[in-house]
């Protein structure tokens, strides 16, 4: 007798016929459990939700009165059929890779993950399974990771030499995650460091929970933003180029993403600085958290599907590609640009 896959994948997202739970679905459903609280993972509309106690307060902040249950990384806890636990995936603090077990049979959604640790995220941990739903945003060779000691000298060298020469310093980055790591990673004594109200939000969210994050000011519309030459701004690359990013007098903009390892990429958004700094995998990270599952299955989703699958298939894995409406990096966050 044959019984249905643990895990099966809906027009309205992964789904668990034994528990009868949708993973990070996309249209509304009775019970979901969310990996993390990007807005394509964390969407408004099921009835009830779980997460981690990490993921909890931004998902509440972003979404509002919701019935959201919480789960402590590491807890296993029985959902009809199956027993769920949450792992650290070190996409974002609080995100997790979701473990799905039924008898003797596991499988995991990695949700979006990172390997490399960014000394803010709970780092990444392999979780050993048969299948594996992994995403592979940068599942490309050309995507390879700055290490983020270089990467946060960089950022305070680039920054200190436009305050030396009475620039501010504007840079684009996530509300949620990219936002927390830049101010986590430079030198609070080079100058102030100032906040659109999109970052400053979660951020005050973040601190609240108890994450320590170094001092900020928002920058409200009464703000003298040109009486601190000097300053780095942290603000969702939607606000770069605008009429708020150019309120700072002379100004240096950059970007923070993965998609900066591209040149033309940087070129066509018109920037002079990219700094490559994602909080997905790159191409060794995707391939050491495969291999550390021992998973002899593996389902890809949003990124270079089928070029990665082939490549997995070329090293021996029974590889799948899985149709899903989460966003790479890039679009990750379509935020209303609310001061
Ligand atoms: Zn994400
Ligand atoms: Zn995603």
């Amino acid at each position: 007798m044959s019984r249905s896959p643990v895990l099966t994948f809906t027009d309205r997202g992964i789904y668990c016929p034994s528990g009868d739970f949708h993973i990070d679905p996309w249209r509304p459903v009775d019970r979901a459990l969310i990996t993390h609280g990007h807005s394509d993972h964390a969407r408004w509309g099921h009835r009830r939700y779980l997460s981690t106690e990490a993921a909890a307060p931004v998902i509440r902040h972003r979404l509002g009165e919701i019935d959201l249950r919480t789960i402590a990384y590491g807890e296993r806890r029985t959902i009809g059929g199956v027993t769920v636990s949450f792992h650290p995936a070190g996409h974002v603090p609080g995100s997790a890779q979701i473990r799905v077990e039924e008898a003797g049979e596991v499988w995991v959604v990695s949700g979006d993950y990172k390997v490399a640790e960014d000394g803010l995220s709970e780092p990444f941990e392999p979780v050993a399974c048969h299948a594996f739903i992994s995403e592979c945003t940068f599942g490309l060779p050309v995507f390879r990771w700055t290490p983020q000691a270089q990467i946060a000298a960089d950022l305070n060298h680039w920054w200190a030499a436009n305050a030396a020469e009475g620039r501010t310093s504007v840079i684009g980055a996530y509300s949620l995650g990219k936002a927390q790591r830049i101010m986590a990673a430079v030198d609070p004594s080079i100058g102030p460091i100032l906040t659109h109200g999109a970052v400053e939000a979660t951020t005050v969210v973040m601190r609240n929970q108890g994450i320590a994050l170094p001092p900020t000011t928002h920058v409200t519309p009464s703000f003298d933003a040109k009486g601190h030459p000097g300053a780095l701004v942290i603000a969702p690359p939607s606000a770069l180029g605008t009429p708020w990013a150019n309120r700072f007098g002379p100004a240096a903009e950059a970007f923070a993403s993965g998609w900066m390892a591209l040149r033309g990429v940087r070129r066509r958004r018109g920037l002079a600085r990219g700094f490559v700094m994602s909080d997905h995998a790159d191409w060794d990270g995707l391939n050491e958290a495969i291999r550390a599952t021992g998973a002899e299955r593996v389902f890809v989703t949003h990124g270079y599907t089928s070029v990665f699958r082939r490549w997995l298939e070329s090293q021996g894995y029974d590889a799948g590609i899985v149709e899903t409406e989460y966003e790479g990096e890039e679009a990750a966050e379509p935020e209303p640009l609310v001061e």
